[in-house]
């Protein structure tokens, strides 16, 4: 049987490679693309500068997957959180922040995650599977669709499901797929890779032609305390990951940003403050402070606002620029390390009848 490549998951070229093969001219990929990235058209009849013999073509020889919205659900604070299903009826969430000040999409990498951060919902699922290229440019598809923003420009951040330098090579040809010209010419400047610092990976990631923002997940100074919240740190341990960002090639004025989820008594000293600046001192660096979202099976509190405030003033009095990130849709549990969708280890049949959408 031959297979019929799914279009959602080839790079412009390939896609020209594609039509070559089948005796179609390679521009064509150029007006394809316009139409699923700009217009949301993945019905090749409705391709209106196309031939009708190469709509044909297209109808016959190609597939089109776009994720399914499942569910959608908005905050009172305006974020909306978006449940979409797979061709396996595999889910993932995808989360829509406006106004921060940009609007934001913040996408899923992976189905679940096998980093198992200690404070993290997702990190409870495990790793179900990684998302291909095609279903992590799918929910920015669906959700530009959805919210009517194709003509309005946004910023992706992966920090929804997974670890994205776990599903690297899918993750990097997503971002070629949303940076193409003729497609949502998403320029890299506007995505955000969230990582724990996989140190190989993150290696690769410095010598990309196509190269986003970094944020580092760090969450703690020390590789005592990260070791007990981010068990990949007994492999890639703090100062080998911060030797890595220091060689890591930077645009000018841009900078690594540093995530620390404050815990309650656990990386909220003013020690604790000190010594991420010291870590940090010297280097084109921004800290994240993210107070835990709370949820029932994390072990752990947020910190009082004092204590948050003095976090942060001891950090930005060594010369450090730091912010503290809002929570966001907290009420639909939409907030950072909250997403976890239920019923994922069943099968695709049981699952639809067990999803609980939290
Ligand atoms: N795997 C990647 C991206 C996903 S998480 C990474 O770890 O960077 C995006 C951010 O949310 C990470 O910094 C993560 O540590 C943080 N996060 C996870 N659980 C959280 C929680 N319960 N409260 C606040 N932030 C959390």
């Amino acid at each position: 049987m031959v297979t019929r490549p799914d279009i959602a998951e080839l790079e412009r070229p390939a896609l020209e490679a594609a039509l070559a093969e089948r005796g179609r001219a390679r521009f064509h990929a150029g007006q394809i693309f316009r139409w699923i990235y700009r217009r949301g058209i993945t019905d090749p009849e409705a391709m209106t500068d196309l031939s009708r013999e190469l709509r044909e073509t297209l109808a016959v020889d190609f597939r089109w997957t776009t994720p399914t919205l499942v569910h959608r659900e908005r905050s009172v604070d305006g974020t909306e959180k978006f449940l979409l299903r797979f061709d396996d009826g595999r889910t993932v969430e995808s989360v829509f922040i406006p106004d921060t000040p940009s609007m934001t999409f913040c996408i899923s990498t992976q189905v679940g995650c096998a980093m198992a951060c200690a404070f993290c919902l997702t990190g409870k699922m495990g790793l179900v599977r990684n998302l291909t290229a095609g279903e992590i440019v799918g929910q920015v598809r669906v959700l530009a669709g959805a919210l009517h923003m194709r003509d309005t420009a946004f910023n992706i951040v992966l920090m929804g499901m997974g670890e994205p330098l776990h599903n690297y090579d899918e993750t990097m040809k997503a971002l070629r797929i949303l940076a193409d010209e003729q497609g949502f010419d998403l320029p890299p400047r506007r995505v955000t890779l969230s990582t724990v610092g996989l140190l190989p990976a993150l290696e690769r990631l410095a010598a990309e032609p196509v190269m986003p923002n970094l944020a580092i997940s760090l969450h703690a100074p020390t590789d005592v305390q990260r070791g007990a919240l981010v068990p990949i740190n007994k492999k890639y341990g703090v100062a080998e990951i911060i030797a890595a960002c220091k060689r890591f090639p930077l645009k000018k004025r841009s900078r690594i940003t540093f995530e620390y989820v404050l815990l309650a008594g656990v990386n909220d000293s003013p020690e604790d403050a000190h010594r991420l600046a010291k870590l940090l001192g010297g280097m084109k660096a921004k800290v994240n402070l993210i107070p835990l979202n709370a949820a029932a099976g994390i072990p752990f509190e947020r910190p009082s606002d004092a204590a948050i405030d003095r976090f942060a003033k001891i950090v930005a009095d060594h010369g450090i620029v730091v912010s503290v990130r809002k929570s966001r849709g907290r009420d639909i549990r939409a907030a950072c390390g909250q997403l976890i969708v239920e019923g994922q280890k069943k099968s695709a049949g049981q699952q639809l009848a067990t999803l609980a959408f939290r």
